[in-house]
């Protein structure tokens, strides 16, 4: 995701604070800890450029080496800025993340003209390095071995006002064959509940009314404080967040996945009924040489159980084809598995190798037998995405209508929400809802019945047949429309505690030394 796109010939910025653009690529885990990078800048007295600015004084690109292709992305867009720098003396250029954390030194030699790389444990030091390279004259680079500071604990400048992300732990102490994460983030550090659910109140209170608690395997969450039971007891904690109408969590490990979960999901009013868990294949032996320890069996058992106690739960996957070793009878036990779950959607990707990683060294599959095996599963999953899906046609759903960004198109008029369990629905609205100043706003629910299905949305234009459709006004609504009324500077940040999206006014700019970790409304 990239906040704002560079043009080499566009003018240098004109603000007198400097301007920031961090571009994320990666997970939400990457997206979310941007929103801290922001944050630290913006409480360094940086602003964030307009969404029309062609250039910014400081790009910060937040890489990812989980991803396919993450190295050749980075350097593509190092590349694309080496001479818009060239133009333009005194912009800087810092790499984060995972493959900054991963690569180090080696990101210099490729690409000189950058000024600053850090890594996924010390975000909180990017201003001083900014500081540091541009006073010293000099590159910065610096990694850090293990977390020192929890990202949580630092700012944060949120795109959103309705959702919000919490992470819950970093890190992880599975050893998957094909994944890099361990060795980039480190064995699992969990952040006590109290934090936890502290960092939650204040989000609503700042207008959040959807929280999607983060970890790279949430259901081992409590493992470092010796409590198995902790997961269950943290979603029925938010189940006493005054305010908070929807809670999610991404990403539960099938294998960690118990019974008590489940109880907590189905009996904890704010917890949605959708479950995003990755199955990555259906073939025992396939999951062996990925070293996941669960087996297909254990992981329909766990659905079968989701479904008794919420039989409206809406279950996505990740799926990867191709590992190495992949046999024709393997992939057909993935399709098998892929048709007894009844995912209402799955994230598929064909498997390439990263470095580092312990599978890196295996015999590759046949790039054309991966293709054909990826366009099968496809062809299967959009199937049953369409046959979920057309089971909703004629229910009703309540919808949290997202930001303006997330409408269809403007010539539709139709307003997109998502459901409880997460499926994206466009809407149309009553003709006089505009003429009386009473849209939906962003973070509002909205209740309305659901006319047709197709594999990768629905549409719910009941409101065209004078069918259901009525409007609950939110706290994430009101706060919206306070940054819509121009009550503080929301674009630009500095906005604070008004909109929840802020870090507080902008201070001095940061000085030489360790920055000073700056509060909502300090
Ligand atoms: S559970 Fe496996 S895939 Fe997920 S982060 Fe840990 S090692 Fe990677």
């Amino acid at each position: 995701m990239s906040h704002t796109t560079l043009a080499p010939h566009d003018a240098p910025t004109t603000h007198a604070a400097p301007t920031y653009v961090v571009r994320t690529l990666g997970c939400q885990m990457n997206v979310h800890d941007s929103e801290h990078m922001a944050g630290l800048l913006e409480g360094a007295g940086y602003v964030a450029a307009p969404s029309t600015a062609q250039i910014a004084d400081v790009i910060v690109i937040n890489t990812c080496a989980v991803r396919e292709n993450a190295a050749g992305k980075l350097y593509g867009n190092l590349g694309q800025l080496a001479s818009v720098k060239a133009e333009h003396p005194g912009m800087q250029i810092a790499v984060g993340g995972c493959l900054a954390q991963k690569d180090r030194g080696e990101i210099l030699k490729r690409a000189p003209y950058v000024d600053v790389v850090f890594g996924t444990h010390n975000i909180d030091v990017l201003p001083v390095l900014l500081e540091r390279a541009r006073h010293n004259a000099q590159a910065q680079v610096e990694i850090e071995e293990s977390l020192k500071v929890f990202p949580s604990t630092l700012p944060s400048r949120r795109d959103a006002i309705a959702s919000a992300w919490v992470s819950i732990s970093v890190g992880c102490n599975n050893t998957c064959t094909f994944c890099i994460v361990p060795s980039l983030r480190g064995k699992e550090r969990d952040r006590r509940p109290g934090e936890i659910l502290a960092e939650m109140q204040a989000l609503v209170q700042q207008g959040a009314v959807e929280i999607t608690l983060l970890g790279q395997n949430v259901n081992s969450y409590g493992v470092e404080f010796g409590d198995r039971g902790a997961f269950a007891k943290l979603l029925r904690a938010c189940g006493d967040v005054e305010g908070l109408e929807r809670v999610r969590f991404t990403s539960p490990h099938p294998a960690a996945f118990t019974d008590d979960v489940i109880d907590a999901m189905a009996q904890t009013h704010n917890v949605m009924p959708s479950l995003h868990m990755p199955l990555q294949s259906g073939s025992d032996a396939v999951l062996r040489a990925m070293r996941r320890s669960y087996r297909s069996n254990k992981f329909l058992g766990i659905l079968d159980r989701v479904r008794v106690a919420m039989p409206d739960a809406s279950i996505t996957t990740d799926i990867i084809v191709g590992f190495p070793g992949e046999t024709e009878d393997d992939f057909l036990d993935t399709l098998r598995v892929v048709e007894a779950s009844r995912f209402t959607s799955a994230y598929t990707f064909q498997y390439s190798p990263r470095p580092g990683t312990p599978a890196y060294e295996l015999p590759a599959l046949p790039k054309e037998v991966v293709q054909e095996r990826f366009v099968r599963l496809l062809d299967l999953q959009k199937r049953i995405s369409l046959e979920e899906n057309k089971l909703m046609v004629g229910k009703t759903v309540e919808l949290m209508v997202l930001d303006a960004a997330g409408r269809k198109d403007e010539a539709s008029d139709r307003f997109t929400g998502r459901a409880r369990d997460n499926r994206l629905v466009h809407f149309a609205v009553p003709d006089v809802a505009a003429a009386q100043g009473s849209l939906p706003r962003p973070g509002d629910m909205v209740t309305v019945g659901v006319t047709y299905a197709a594999p990768f949305h629905l549409v719910a234009d009941s409101i065209l047949d004078a069918g259901t459709y009525s409007v609950r006004r939110t706290h994430a609504g009101d706060a919206w429309d306070s940054v819509q009324a121009g009550e503080h500077e929301h674009a630009t940040g500095g906005c604070g505690d008004a909109c929840g999206t802020g870090v507080g006014a902008p201070g001095p700019l940061v000085g030489l030394g360790m920055p000073t970790v700056r509060t909502a409304g300090s």
